[in-house]
């Protein structure tokens, strides 16, 4: 898929404001820090669409990109940032939660997973959050510039071993490096696959 266009659509805090529900949503969700804006900006092709490196955990915004005026990239706030207050936590949990349970146009979570690390619990446990749910989700494993191949491979093995305590199959996965555009075209091949069906 070629990008043509990426907009910036809004930002809400509350479910009620979001665009109607009328076109394919991406989802796009990871532990603070994690490397999402990064991703968004390296598929989009442009650098500042969404924001990196804010003060993890501030604001609770669901962001709206339109991509080629047919389809959005929602970029959610990241989890798992230890600083926050527990009631943030559970503002963020009723929330995103809710967006994901009930939003009736997304198509597929993006679950980021930093490659550099072994599972991690918080990781594991919304991969299951979203299985019990019945959620469709992949995994796009970031910063893979950061280490070997082999390493990279290694934590993939182990995530999707952790999976399986909980999961038959475990859900497609994409290698990433927003550094050197690992993973661009497999990411947009997918989402083009999807809005095809
Ligand atoms: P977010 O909080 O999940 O949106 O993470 P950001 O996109 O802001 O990235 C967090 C930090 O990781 C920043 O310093 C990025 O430059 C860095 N980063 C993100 N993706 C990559 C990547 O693919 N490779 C490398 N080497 N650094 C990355």
């Amino acid at each position: 898929m070629i990008v043509k266009s990426a907009e910036f659509i809004c930002s809400n805090t509350q479910i009620s404001k979001l665009p109607l529900p009328l076109k394919p949503e991406y989802a796009f969700i990871g532990r603070s820090n994690v490397g999402k804006s990064s991703l968004i900006n390296m598929l989009t092709e442009k650098k500042g669409l969404a924001k990196t490196s804010q003060t993890p955990g501030k604001t609770q915004l669901i962001n709206h990109f339109l991509i080629n005026d047919t389809w959005y990239i929602v970029d959610l706030p990241g989890y798992g940032y230890a600083k926050i207050s527990k009631s943030k936590k559970e503002d963020w949990n009723k929330f995103i939660r809710s967006y994901l349970d009930k939003r009736e146009s997304l198509q597929t979570v993006f679950v980021l997973i930093d490659s550099r690390l072994e599972p991690q619990k918080i990781d594991v446990e919304f991969c299951n959050w979203l299985g019990e749910k019945g959620l469709s989700f992949v995994l796009a494993f970031t910063k893979a510039d950061k280490q070997s191949a082999v390493k990279t491979d290694q934590n993939i093995a182990k995530f999707r071993k952790a999976l399986l305590a909980s999961f038959e199959e475990v859900p497609p996965f994409f290698i990433t490096s927003s550094e050197n555009h690992i993973g661009r075209d497999e990411i947009l091949g997918f989402i083009s696959q999807v809005n095809q069906n």
